[in-house]
């Protein structure tokens, strides 16, 4: 419908003219060509020593033995390996349960105009070998932060990459666009202390923690009572005469550390009622997972806060927005956002935006039309009453322009506004005029009083009607 066409012209819009930005950072993220990065190092670094380097390993786990082989049958002979500068050895090898960063080195020179033609050969050399990226170092100064250079979009700074985007960067249906966390839901199912204590009238071992139910002889309920009895209560207490701070612990856990801490407050070590359960959501079992189901909550997603795209596709925008702050506005307020935004664009996103922001403000248009203003692009289908679907289909309907179809419609103007029945009337209208025709079903009387011709089916409901008891216009029904 207009509302998902909108949201993929949306993509479009971002994956051609949004500016990236560092998740790291918050610093705008550059990309470098060749020439640049040459221009750059003869710029800042002239006439000091430097390392060129060719990351080949960034942040993963593995003792690297080949790779230490491959790179020296390619001539090399020194690596950086986690910040330091090392011989390549026969045999040599990382811890390979840690995580590394290595490094080729590619050249080390003194950086001098007249001898431009080695460093644009190391660059380039670089570039090569560490697929678009490479790093500078003095190898002088102590604790030098590297310098990072990309042909894609990165952050100076740190380092951090981004692929280029595309539309599916800001699909969440897509794992290129998706929340790793919530799998692009926007909300995740956790435990939390409602649904663990339902009642905090109960005391424990009247089911008051209500996945561990009435107390029996187990494990759990002996270590509940000995902590609690520490803190001279019982199993006995109903749960919300427990200390605030001893129940926090009982759901959240206690440390050894703080068991050990002999100043301390605890004297045993306990996992804690949610952790306890969060574990057994990833049991094999079905039955326990089903079990922990009904304790769990929709909530937010904390990682995406609900946007449900990655963070790096969230560090994209567009005149300081990222998508989904869109995406959550209603029509009409993305309707004043999109009003005015060439003023807030570049030259060069302007001229590439022109018209995919025609076709946005277009298919806008249509939604305001049929009084859809409130809904946002956030809002899934699923959550939108009949009359609501009824209507995006009609927005969709008005853009196409078709001419001889027949429309047949069951109570569109349902929840509507009367500002916004006058606009849906309107835009019925409007679909007759330029060549359909338009059946309603309908109990609304300014519905009625705008159709060209009227069925009055009745008497009654159900099978007390079914029989035409009225037909003509408007006024030829309402004077007989
Ligand atoms: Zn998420």
């Amino acid at each position: 419908g207009t509302i998902t066409e909108i949201y993929d012209f949306l993509r479009l819009l971002y994956a051609r003219t949004a500016e990236a930005f560092s998740y790291a950072t918050g610093k705008k993220m550059i990309r470098q060509s060749d020439d640049q990065i040459i221009n750059y190092i003869l710029k800042h670094f002239d006439g000091k020593k430097l390392v060129v380097l060719a990351p080949v390993v960034k942040g993963r786990k593995g003792h690297y033995r080949e790779d230490f082989q491959k790179i020296a049958k390619l001539g090399f002979t020194k690596v950086r390996v986690d910040g330091e500068l090392l011989d390549i050895t026969p045999k040599m090898q990382v811890d390979r349960y840690k995580i590394h960063d290595i490094e080729i080195v590619i050249d080390r020179l003194v950086v001098k105009e007249d001898d431009r033609f080695r460093l644009s050969g190391s660059v380039q050399n670089a570039l090569t070998h560490g697929k678009g990226t490479m790093l500078v170092l003095d190898p002088d100064a102590k604790k030098a932060a590297p310098q990072f250079f990309s042909r894609f979009l990165m952050d100076p700074e740190t380092g951090i990459a981004y692929d280029d985007p595309a539309p599916n960067t800001f699909s969440f249906n897509s794992p290129y666009g998706a929340c790793p966390h919530c799998a692009g839901l926007g909300e995740v199912q956790q435990i939390t202390e409602e649904t663990v204590i339902p009642d905090p009238k109960l005391s424990i071992s009247r089911g008051g923690i209500a996945p561990l139910g009435e107390y029996r002889d187990i494990w759990i309920f002996q270590q509940l009572q000995l902590i609690l009895k520490k803190h001279k209560v019982s199993l006995n207490t109903a749960i919300e005469k427990l200390p605030a701070e001893l129940l926090q612990r009982l759901m959240h856990g206690i440390t050894q550390d703080e068991a050990d801490d002999a100043k301390g407050a605890y004297t045993e070590p306990f996992e804690g009622i949610i952790p306890f359960l969060r574990r057994q959501m990833e049991s094999d079992s079905d039955n326990i997972r089903e079990w922990i189901q009904q304790y769990t909550q929709a909530q937010t997603c904390p990682v995406c806060e609900g946007y449900r795209l990655k963070k790096e596709s969230l560090h994209f925008k567009l005149a300081s927005k990222h998508i989904g702050e869109l995406s959550v506005m209603d029509i009409n307020e993305l309707s004043s956002w999109f009003v005015d935004v060439e003023g807030r664009l570049s030259e060069r996103q302007n001229l590439i935006a022109r018209e995919l922001l025609k076709e946005i403000r277009k298919r806008i248009g249509f939604l305001l039309e049929v009084g859809l203003d409130y809904l946002s692009l956030h809002r899934s289908v699923r959550t939108l009453s009949g009359g609501e679907s009824q209507r995006i289909r009609l927005a969709t309907q008005i853009g196409t322009q078709l001419v001889g179809v027949l429309y047949i419609m069951d109570e569109p103007s349902i929840g509507l506004h009367q500002r916004d029945n006058e606009r849906l009337i309107k835009a019925l209208q409007h679909l007759r005029d330029i060549g359909n025709s338009v059946i309603v079903v309908e109990h609304d009387k300014d519905m009625i009083l705008h159709a060209d011709h009227v069925l009055d089916i009745g008497p009654g409901a159900g099978i007390h009607g079914g029989h035409i008891v009225a037909e003509g216009t408007p006024e030829a029904i309402f004077n007989s």
